[in-house]
């Protein structure tokens, strides 16, 4: 069975035409999950594969939405390309643990330039769970950190759907509880089950436990 396909797309930044490399859907297999719904892969590891980056000018976004960019956000992400020139990253299927960590950084910073602070959030937390996976405990946690200031400012400052409303609440205190902060990861999911306690969502479901956790600890 085959892995791997490349996909071609035009850089909404400068225009170049370049293939990246997508894994076939029958390829992905999740044998389970963490605490915090990190998908545990068997066989190749879908994180190292989220994102899709230009060659040629690294702009960098999930590839769900690549193509999408407002022209003043292109002029805003045009400016970062003095500071990524040098840059060497590997895109290929045989990219490293360290490429892929170098793209969510430099997809966090971009979504940060279009102000979705939601998928920048996003960007930190799968950086966090390629760590995990690397067994790099320091640099999981300082993604956490990120993760968590960029969920904040998401919950403050962004239009959310229910859906995200909902993820937000639920990483804010998942995060909390796994930087040891007790106090503040309960606060988190009493919001969620205040606001939401009628959603089937597994977020709240997942939520239920994880308080009693932090509750009942000693
Ligand atoms: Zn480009």
């Amino acid at each position: 069975m085959r892995t791997f396909w490349h996909k071609s797309y035009v850089c909404p930044v400068c225009n170049s035409q370049f293939e990246a490399v997508r894994i076939f859907s029958n390829a992905i297999k999740i044998k389970s999950r963490e605490s915090d719904l990190k998908p545990v892969y068997d066989g190749v590891n879908v994180l190292m594969f989220q994102l899709v980056s230009c060659p040629k000018c690294l702009y960098t976004s999930f590839e769900d939405d690549f193509g999408e960019l407002q022209s003043s956000h292109v002029e805003a992400i045009k400016k970062m390309h003095e500071k990524l020139k040098g840059f060497e990253i590997e895109l290929s299927e045989n990219k490293s643990v360290r490429d892929a960590a170098v793209q969510y950084n430099i997809a966090a910073v971009m979504y940060v330039a279009r102000e979705k602070f939601f998928r920048a959030a996003e960007s930190f937390l799968k950086l966090a769970w390629l760590y995990r996976d690397a067994g790099a405990p320091d640099e999981e946690k300082k993604a956490l950190e990120r993760a968590k200031e960029m969920f904040l400012k998401s919950y403050m400052e962004e239009d959310l759907s229910e859906d995200r409303q909902i993820a937000v609440l639920f990483y804010l205190g998942e995060i909390e509880k796994r930087l040891g902060n007790r106090k503040e990861a309960t606060r988190w999911f009493s919001e969620l089950f205040k606001r939401f306690s009628k959603s089937d969502s597994i977020y709240v479901k997942q939520a239920r436990q994880e308080w009693q956790e932090v509750s009942f600890e000693k």
